[in-house]
């Protein structure tokens, strides 16, 4: 029984359980197999997220006037929790639903009436966002990636890392080095800019794209600028100030993966429960067994608290409250109980747990993930340390 079941805490609207429903029949059409074929060959879901693009989930968060759903981040949550628990991976599109919230809140009237309805309809996509950078990690404030002013262009050089959905995106939101750093600590984060780059106008030679092969299925890069030209009419916002564009849009991004994690859990846990039920060792089921039953009541227990909160985070957003605690304590919660889950559902399974036809040990690399991306867990950590209990900072 998740939360969903219960209806107590934070309900769901009429409207959101029937979405809740449309979505997984939508996901029921792509099935285990499916994402295992894809999985083996590190292909792309095409056929998924065109689905998903054609339902207008993935325009959830754009507004009606721009031709979007103009739902709620409680909604956006319900159709990613949704194709996780269903054995998918929403990763493959989900920045499409949250990175046009950059261009909504701080782009120009021009900008939204150019990209928004395109992006709601599918024509275009905004899959890829490029921030991080091997030499900053985590610390963005120090990515090295320059845009020059030359006339009416930006003139960009330099390298991102883990770049994903690049070979599946029209436009890559950037963040550029536009002025040198400041060396006073209070104003680390001027001088970085936001640029729109439309993937698609990149002349030859300035733009190289090479793949990394990760330990899951997601589609993930280096990319290399070498003098790649992004016209001035596609700065999002003011220029040096880049740094709380991308900051802004993180709480959402914090949410929806909150949300992924916890339809990962229910997936483990579901899957579980149904192998532990059916599998007979020593004349009974596994499931009768405390050693099996307790890590997986236990991981359960997790994913709901963390469920909780990810809601409350949520309601928090479309309310247009402060979110920051909630929506940081959702994404590490909500990892953690995810890979609680993953690793109780693997030893339930027992060697079986290692076989690709039962699709644990694909959904266990992939629910692995969160921990560490879109922003590792200590990071997270430090977040609630400072912010939240007012202890020093320690960076
Ligand atoms: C599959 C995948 C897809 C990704 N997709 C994207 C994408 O589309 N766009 C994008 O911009 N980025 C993307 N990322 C990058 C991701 O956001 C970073 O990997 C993540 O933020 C961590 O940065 P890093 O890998 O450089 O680790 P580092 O910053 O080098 O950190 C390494 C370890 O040290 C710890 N650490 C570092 N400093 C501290 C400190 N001060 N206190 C405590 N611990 C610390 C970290 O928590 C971490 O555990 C992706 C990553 C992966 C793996």
């Amino acid at each position: 029984m998740t939360t969903e079941d219960t209806g107590v805490g934070l309900e769901q609207t009429p409207d959101q359980v029937v979405l809740r429903e449309a979505v997984r029949e939508l996901c029921s059409s792509f099935g285990d197999a499916y994402w295992r074929a894809l999985d083996a060959e590190r292909g792309y879901p095409d056929a998924f997220v065109r689905a998903l693009t054609e339902a207008g989930y993935l325009a959830a968060l754009i507004p009606e006037e721009y031709d979007g759903a103009g739902l709620g981040l409680a909604e956006a949550c319900i159709i990613l929790e949704e194709a996780n628990h269903c054995g998918g991976n929403a990763a493959a599109c989900h920045a499409q639903m949250y990175m046009m919230g950059t261009v909504l809140r701080h782009g120009s009237a021009e900008q939204k009436k150019r990209f928004l309805p395109p992006i709601a309809k599918g024509e275009l996509r905004l899959q890829a966002f490029g921030v991080t950078e091997p030499n900053a990690g985590s610390d963005t404030t120090n990515i090295a990636t320059t845009a020059t002013r030359k006339g009416d262009r930006y003139v960009v050089n330099g390298q991102k890392v883990w770049t994903s959905r690049v070979a599946h995106s029209d436009l890559m939101l950037l963040l550029v080095r536009t002025a040198p750093a400041s060396s006073d600590p209070k104003e680390k984060t001027l001088g970085l800019s936001t640029l729109l780059v439309d993937l698609r106008e990149a002349k030859p030679g300035t733009l190289d794209v090479r793949p990394i092969r990760t330990m899951m299925n997601h589609e993930t890069n280096e990319v290399f600028f070498h003098d790649l030209e992004v016209p001035v009419e596609n700065l999002v916002g003011e220029e040096g100030r880049g740094f709380r564009y991308i900051l802004d849009g993180m709480n959402a991004e914090r949410i929806l993966i909150a949300a992924e994690c916890v339809g990962d859990g229910n997936f483990f846990i579901e899957r579980a429960v149904k192998y532990a039920g059916e599998r007979i060792v020593f004349g009974r089921p596994i499931g009768q067994n405390q050693g099996v039953q307790f890590p997986l009541a236990r991981a359960h227990a997790a994913i709901t608290a963390a469920d909780l909160v990810r809601r409350q985070a949520s309601a928090l957003f479309d309310a247009g409250r402060p979110c920051g605690a909630e929506a940081n304590t959702a994404k590490l919660l909500a990892s953690e109980a995810s890979w609680q889950a993953a690793n109780a559902s693997m030893d339930a399974h027992g060697g079986y747990g290692f076989a690709e036809e039962y699709d644990i040990e694909r959904k266990f690399r992939e629910t692995r993930l969160y921990i560490t991306a879109p922003v590792s867990n200590n990071l997270i950590l430090s977040y609630i340390g400072q912010h939240v209990l007012g202890m020093p900072r320690s960076f």
